[in-house]
């Protein structure tokens, strides 16, 4: 397979061209929010993912959502404070690490940027493939990315790992040292993967000590609310909202809302763009996180899971405020002759 053109990207380049406009005013996104929970509590279809043991003792009725604006201001309903492990939805931060890291078009040659159709933790997926890439929201894409971050040893590169990912929420991420050795103790699969890639050249460690990183990764605890705030990092140029700390420049945040936009949501990736119309990163525990850049994020939690593993309340309600919210990134009107767009007339 050829290698993608470098497209000579200037870090500045991008900033004469940010997406405009805001959220609603706060009454009506918190009338949205509370519409949205009160709507879809009691939706009770989809299964807690329970092939990570730890991971079946979630409760089935918990349900937060919490949004928050480019400018740190959050709105929460429900269970936006109950911690899980973060699982997948690590997976675009770290990559928005090692991209800012390593540059873009590094990260794409090294790592990918297609969507695989396939689900998240499919072997298949690299076979097809002729470059053995994949990307960096699936656990192969994820795995290699992990072996991206800078350090001499697994502590080493875990400890960039879990900084990196704490300023992203803006606060000090804890591990879930049940759910990790749960995980540890039952993820051949993962190591499986990462054993392959390193067979075709495409994992940048010792597999192992990626295998121990990235295991690591999915089991930070986080909070509705602090994935809100980490989403409205990526939506705000790479600036926490809340500490009003850069953490990732606002190139870095471009392309990994890209390729969250192809392929955050496994093999139902399209189907959540051709509904939601934004970039979004689902994980197994049951976290969503939905980004409309420049103008903020908004996270759900609810454990029970679909059949690719995205969680089925985070899907609905997520599709109900992308509408109302006004978000979604492909909605336009059509503009009047004289200039002004019929929504404004
Ligand atoms: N830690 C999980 C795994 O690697 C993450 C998967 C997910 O959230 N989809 O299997």
């Amino acid at each position: 397979m050829s290698e993608p053109t470098p497209r000579g990207t200037d870090p500045d380049a991008g900033e004469a061209y940010v997406s405009t406009g805001s959220l609603p005013a706060r009454d009506q996104v918190i009338a949205l929010v509370t519409a949205a929970h009160g709507r879809f509590t009691r939706e009770a279809s989809g299964k807690i993912a329970d092939y990570i043991p730890a991971l079946a003792e979630a409760d089935p009725a918990h349900f937060g959502i919490c949004v928050t604006n480019a400018r740190g201001e959050t709105f929460a309903v429900g269970e936006a404070d109950h911690s899980f492990s973060i699982q997948s939805v690590s997976k675009p931060f770290v990559f928005a690490l090692v991209c800012e890291a390593l540059g873009p078009d590094e990260g794409e040659r090294l790592l990918g940027v297609d969507a695989t159709g396939q689900p998240f933790n499919s072997v298949m997926a690299i076979e097809l493939r002729a470059n053995r890439t994949t990307n960096p929201m699936v656990n192969s894409g994820a795995i290699a990315t992990t072996s991206l971050v800078a350090g001499a040893s697994a502590e080493d590169r875990w400890s960039r790992v879990r900084d990196g990912l704490s300023r992203f929420a803006g606060r000090r991420l804890e591990l879930d040292e049940r759910v990790y050795a749960s995980e540890a103790a039952t993820n051949e699969r993962n190591a499986g993967i990462a054993h392959l890639l390193r067979g075709y050249g495409r994992i940048y460690c010792d597999p192992d000590e990626a295998i121990e990183v990235y295991t690591r990764q999915c089991s930070l605890l986080v909070t509705a609310r602090d994935l809100a705030t980490m989403g409205a990092t990526l939506a705000a140029g790479g600036v926490n909202p809340a500490t009003g700390e850069r953490v990732v420049s606002a190139g870095t945040c471009r392309h990994v809302l890209a390729v969250m936009a192809t392929a955050g949501l496994y093999e139902h990736s399209g189907h959540w763009l051709f509904d939601v119309g934004l970039p979004g990163k689902s994980g197994v525990s049951g976290g969503i996180i939905t980004v409309a850049p420049g103008k903020g994020a908004l996270a759900t939690y609810s454990p029970p899971l679909d059949e690719a593993g995205n969680s089925v309340r985070g899907l609905l309600a997520t599709r109900f405020l992308s509408e109302r919210l006004g978000l979604n990134l492909f909605v336009s009107a059509p503009v009047e002759r004289g200039g002004a767009s019929r929504a404004q007339s």
